[in-house]
């Protein structure tokens, strides 16, 4: 696995080296993608605001574009399905298995498989990344990369589910290129490069609404953050291919989804407080989708994509089924995702751009988490690597046949 690191060390070198000598040549224009990933963004959710006009600019894209499920892998968590959709293998062939990996916390050096962002900087796309869950430390690209979920740092010392700030980051680097990190310091601020960890209960006993109100309030301010970052490296720096990741929805469902006394772990003292935290998130995501869309002409393409959705408990489980396994034990989880059969957390995905169909719902589980980097490769004219197991959602385009990347 260090080999094929330094492979594509090597190659982004050699990259670097044929952008200069080819700059007098008239290259053609890239397409321009920007994949939005939303982690845990869940239907059941969405879809009584999309009803109420509560989602306008979700709304906007799903009408101009294709939008349904996206079947996830079995027992899915962040790292384990985001690294099966950089590099469309299943997490045994890739490594990252998991939050934690042999008892060591995922990290990019484990990658067994080329993900999509070392394919695309070997041909000549430029790539931007932010806040993608399972990219630290940073890998050098074609472009830039701030890393996201699992990076680790100050009170973050595992990486594990919580929030080091960018100055604090500790054991690599969160930004490539280094030159990157004090221009961001200086113009976007001190960041938060995850969510909040979620309270134990201990803390929550007596205080709830008092922990649940700051809690919120600071993952308000970390996406407050992260849109300012969004909004800057896509004015910035812009790139022909951006992939830029939230994480505080999953966060909040886990421990604040609106379930009713019927539920598993309903506990009135902590349900009662914030009945729509949840449900608000994705308001808050719309405001922040409708920064990203001021990036977004007509040829430019958007996916929308989760890794999993989120549903109360509904499994036995051996261990406390109100505690969580990966995200800080104590919390008094009434929502997950890492079932045993994946398909009862499916993803999503919204997708529109030039030559994509528009108001078009995928139905069933048409598309999976595998067929992101194909289809991404398809934009690009990049033949699909031959350990790659998904396909290229042809049906989401007019003209499938067509080389898409070709037609402008
Ligand atoms: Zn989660």
């Amino acid at each position: 696995m260090v080999s094929r690191r330094l492979i594509a060390v090597f190659g982004v070198l050699l990259l670097c080296v044929s952008v200069l000598t080819a700059q007098t040549s008239t290259a053609k224009p890239k397409p321009h993608v920007i994949v939005v990933g939303v982690n845990g963004m869940e239907w059941d959710m969405l879809r009584p605001l999309l009803l109420k006009g509560d989602l306008p600019n979700l709304a906007k894209v799903i009408d101009q574009g294709v939008h349904g499920k996206l079947r996830t892998v079995s027992m899915p968590n962040c790292p384990r399905v985001y690294s099966t959709m950089f590099t469309s293998t299943n997490p045994e062939e890739h490594g990252v298995t998991g939050f934690l990996v042999g008892g060591v916390t995922a990290n990019t050096n484990m990658l067994k498989e080329e993900p999509i962002w070392s394919i695309l900087s070997k041909n000549n796309v430029t790539v931007g990344m932010a806040n993608v869950p399972a990219t630290f430390p940073v890998m050098p690209v074609n472009g830039y990369m701030i890393s996201g979920m699992l990076t680790r740092g100050k009170n973050c010392e595992d990486g594990v589910l919580c929030a080091p700030k960018l100055s604090e980051v500790e054991g690599g680097d969160a930004v490539y290129p280094k030159s990157l990190q004090p221009e961001l310091l200086s113009n976007v601020g001190d960041f938060y490069i995850d969510c909040e960890r979620m309270p134990a209960a201990a803390d929550l006993k007596g205080h709830e609404a008092d922990v649940i109100n700051t809690w919120l309030a600071k993952v308000q301010l970390i996406r407050d953050q992260q849109t300012k970052l969004f909004d800057y490296l896509l004015s910035n720096h812009p790139t022909d291919f951006t992939f830029m990741v939230q994480s505080c929805e999953d966060r909040t469902g886990h421990w604040l989804y609106p379930i009713t006394p019927f539920n598993v772990g309903y506990n009135p003292a902590i349900s009662s407080v914030r009945q729509s935290a949840f449900p608000d998130q994705y308001i808050g995501f719309d405001k922040v989708l409708g920064t990203i869309l001021k990036h977004v002409d007509e040829n430019t393409y958007l996916f929308i994509v989760s890794d999993h959705g989120i549903k109360p408990l509904r499994e036995f489980e051996e261990t406390d089924p109100h505690a969580h396994m990966d995200h800080e034990k104590t919390t008094p989880v009434i929502a997950k995702h890492d079932f045993a059969d994946g398909d009862d957390v499916p993803g999503s995905i919204i997708a529109m751009g030039p030559g994509i169909k528009h108001d078009m719902r995928l139905m069933g589980f048409e598309a999976s988490v595998y067929d992101v980097a194909p289809t991404i490769l398809h934009i690009y004219s990049i033949e699909q690597p031959k350990q790659m197991r998904g396909h290229v959602l042809t049906q989401i385009f007019e003209e499938p046949e067509k080389k898409v990347a070709l037609k402008k």
